[in-house]
């Protein structure tokens, strides 16, 4: 099926329209047309080889939402016309103990990345969702719930599971003490699933800026991370503080704001981190954790909750031509707070 994306050429090279193939079905295959696409902090650091694992050309784009049209003979789940949606992930091996417990993300032969990565069967780099249709096996198609506004629903797929599977991973609920550093993407969708889940939260920004944004999040206080009379006062409150922070960073200073056997999640920067004073650690008994995006199923109970909460991402619409612009917004932390493609401006 030809299709039409948008890629980086190169680390230094501006996305631009770019024609290519989608496959041709197979048995177990679901074709979509992409309705809406959002954009992760991810798809810039991987445009850029932050990482230094990116193969040009990249059609990036991992939070996809899209309308079925057409499926493979043995498709049991999904039908033309369905409202249907994407995340990180396209396959897996699908059978060891990671997998078979619904931890795809955790594959111990390395799940398939939804864009940049080997196809399992091919070897061709899949390409993401900055594009017009997708082909995916159907065990990695999510159903969007009726109620769900689809023109809002996509960044659940990436910063939304990425935040909610941490907050069940470490048992969130009500009287929880959470706290969310850098109100971002990752960061208000935290907010927002935390809140519902019943926790009482705090966001941990650099500035006062997103005072007001953050309450109107849900959340209960924001704590400026740079004030550190403040950050003293807050010493042993948390029990889990999420850390979307893009960049390499200092932890020192959250450390302590643990509460004992409180933890620490990255889900932020990947890479060296900054030299860490263990003595919080072990006097506290404080944890440092990482955590990569969700299983499926868990992908699944996240956009059902979301559906039933009425909790959605705040969504700034853009065109497909706006791209550029938006990952220079979104590099300087100007986003409030997910930028979501509409994939109606990108025409064949
Ligand atoms: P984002 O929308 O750009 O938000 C990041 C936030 O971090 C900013 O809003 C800002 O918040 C804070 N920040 C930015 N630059 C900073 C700096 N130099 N020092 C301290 N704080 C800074 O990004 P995102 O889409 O939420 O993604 C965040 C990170 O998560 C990225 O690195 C992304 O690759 C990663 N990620 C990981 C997973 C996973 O599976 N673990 C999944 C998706 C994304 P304030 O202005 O409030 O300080
Ligand atoms: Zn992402």
């Amino acid at each position: 099926m030809k299709t039409l994306g948008y890629a980086a050429q190169r680390a230094d090279a501006p996305l631009a329209p770019f024609a290519f193939d989608r496959r041709a079905l197979r048995p177990n295959d679901v074709a979509m047309e992409i309705l809406y696409s959002g954009v992760c902090h991810s798809d810039l650091h991987q445009a850029r080889n932050d990482w230094g694992w990116t193969t040009y050309p990249i059609v990036p784009g991992h939070e996809i939402v899209g309308r079925v049209i057409e499926v493979g003979a043995e498709v049991a789940h999904f039908r033309v016309g369905d409202h249907v949606a994407v995340g990180c992930m396209v396959d897996s091996c699908q059978s060891c103990d990671q997998c078979l417990q619904g931890e795809e993300q955790l594959c111990r032969d390395g799940n398939t990345g939804t864009y940049n990565s080997p196809d399992r069967i091919t070897g061709e780099l899949t390409r993401g969702g900055y594009s017009k249709h997708l082909v995916v096996r159907e065990e990695f198609v999510l159903r969007v719930p009726d109620g769900l506004d689809l023109s809002r629903t996509a960044p659940l797929l990436c910063a939304g599971i990425t935040t909610y599977s941490p907050l069940r991973t470490w048992g969130i609920g009500p009287g929880s003490r959470v706290g969310v550093i850098g109100l971002g993407g990752l960061g208000h969708m935290a907010v927002k699933l935390a809140v519902g889940l019943g926790a009482d939260v705090t966001v941990m920004s650099r500035s006062i800026d997103k005072a007001a944004d953050a309450l109107a999040l849900g959340a209960d206080r924001l704590l400026v991370s740079t004030d550190e009379a403040a950050m003293a006062a807050s010493a042993s409150t948390f029990d889990l503080i999420i850390d979307t922070v893009p960049v390499r960073h200092a932890l020192d200073p959250y450390l302590p704001l643990l509460d004992v056997d409180g933890t620490l999640v990255i889900v932020g920067q990947i890479g060296p981190m900054e030299g860490t004073n263990t003595v919080p650690l072990l006097l506290g008994r404080r944890r440092i954790a990482g955590s990569p995006i969700g299983g499926i199923a868990e992908t699944q109970e996240m956009l059902d909750f979301c559906a039933k909460k009425g909790i959605l991402p705040d969504c700034e619409m853009i065109r497909m031509d706006q791209i550029n612009d938006a990952f220079e917004r979104m590099a300087r932390a100007d986003v409030r707070y997910r930028f979501v493609i509409d994939m109606a401006s990108l025409t064949l």
